[in-house]
């Protein structure tokens, strides 16, 4: 049982940099959790607190129901992985496996048992009479790993493990570290700068930026209902788009209009909300998946589209990109690799308005 518990934790350096703004945070027991935000927001500095390798200014963080605010990082049974391997270049792989339990004490006979277990684990028995120079950048990477494996901790926390992975080891190293998480069940947390890192491997998702955390869930909750922009644009890729616009009430209908002949009519079950707004500006959000090329959506109602010219084609092999312009402003679009559009091609783009999403133009929070 090794349930991390953060409580109006905050973190100010000694040059005045408030980096973490009193978060309260709930990691469960076994579940991997990811981290995620841009660059500055805090995650780096919110593992180190829970590491122990930086001080809290004010809160509490437990582990396993014990506050460990006064507790050194060595007696905290957590094992930390960084992005750069951090491994001994003097010593053999084995011998780097082996260390962190040599200082520990350990017989000979546990350090072995528990080298090689962990090393079948990550399939690098093979390796384990080198030393660190020949090893690929994986390789390296997963004797970090198992670096943190052997100890056998209650806690594991990695901090940007594969960024200096090239794409496709990032990509299969990313299913590694599940199969691992679901095979020794221990409560992971994981930092990235990566959404598409963090919606792949967290079960549960905090977001960060500025030193706040803005919302907590499982990723897909947080891709379809992103409580504020920042959530909504910075989770999914391509990002959301954005348009900024007035609502208005025209005819007993409700619209949403901006300056580009933009005017698409407010989806019913928006309607009791975004009533409020009536008169004042407001983002509308909407995702490049939930647009069409008119001539496929015959039946689409009056009202739900955006005359725009296709600008920049990206095809993606399984899927197209297309980035549109409009008079103001511009989106993505999300197709069928089959779509006959071209750049320079004025077309009606449908929008699947049961799906959109509006923000508050002040608050930049969720409305609908
Ligand atoms: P990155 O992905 O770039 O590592 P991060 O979200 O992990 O970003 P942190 O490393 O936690 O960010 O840093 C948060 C903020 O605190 C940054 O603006 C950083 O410059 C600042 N910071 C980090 N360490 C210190 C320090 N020792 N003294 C002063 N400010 C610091």
């Amino acid at each position: 049982m090794a349930e991390v518990v953060l409580k109006q934790v905050d973190k100010i350096y000694e040059n005045g940099f408030h980096a973490v703004k009193k978060i309260d945070l709930v990691i469960p027991d076994k579940q991997f959790t990811v981290i995620v935000g841009p660059s500055g927001c805090g995650k780096t500095t919110t593992l180190r607190m829970i590491a122990g390798l930086e001080t809290v200014s004010s809160g509490e963080i437990s582990i396993d129901g014990k506050v460990v605010n006064d507790i050194s990082p060595k007696d905290r049974d957590i094992a930390m992985v960084f992005q750069n391997y951090a491994l001994y270049p003097h010593m053999t792989v084995y011998e780097n496996m082996a260390f962190g339990l040599k200082m520990r004490k350990y017989k000979n006979t546990e350090i072995k048992e528990r080298v090689n277990e962990a090393a079948e684990i990550l399939d690098i028995t093979k390796y384990l009479d080198k030393k660190p120079k020949v090893l690929s950048g994986g390789q390296r990477q997963r004797v970090a790993v198992g670096r943190a494996i052997v100890r056998k901790p209650n806690v594991f926390l990695f901090d940007e493990p594969l960024s200096n992975l090239d794409a496709k080891l990032r990509v299969q190293m990313r299913a590694e570290l599940q199969k691992l998480h679901n095979k020794l069940q221990t409560t992971m947390i994981y930092v990235t700068h990566d959404q598409m890192e963090a919606m792949t491997m967290g079960e549960q998702i905090v977001i960060m930026k500025d030193g706040i955390i803005h919302q907590i869930c499982d990723p897909i909750v947080m891709y379809n209902q992103p409580v504020n922009k920042f959530v909504a644009g910075f989770i999914g890729s391509p990002s959301m788009n954005f348009i900024t616009g007035t609502i208005k009430n025209r005819d007993n209908s409700l619209f949403f209009t901006s300056g580009d002949n933009v005017n698409l009519i407010i989806f019913k079950d928006h309607i009791p909300e975004m009533e409020k707004y009536a008169g004042k500006e407001v983002f509308l959000g909407f995702r490049p998946e939930n647009v069409d090329d008119k001539i496929f959506v015959p039946d689409a109602k009056p009202f739900t589209s955006i005359k725009a010219t296709a600008d920049v084609i990206e095809p993606m092999g399984s899927e197209i990109y297309i980035y549109f312009k409009t008079a103001h402003t511009g989106f993505t679009g999300r197709f069928d690799p089959r779509i006959k559009i071209k750049s320079g091609d004025t077309i009606e783009i449908i929008l699947d308005m049961e799906h959109v999403h509006f923000f508050d133009k002040e608050t930049e929070k969720k409305i609908v």
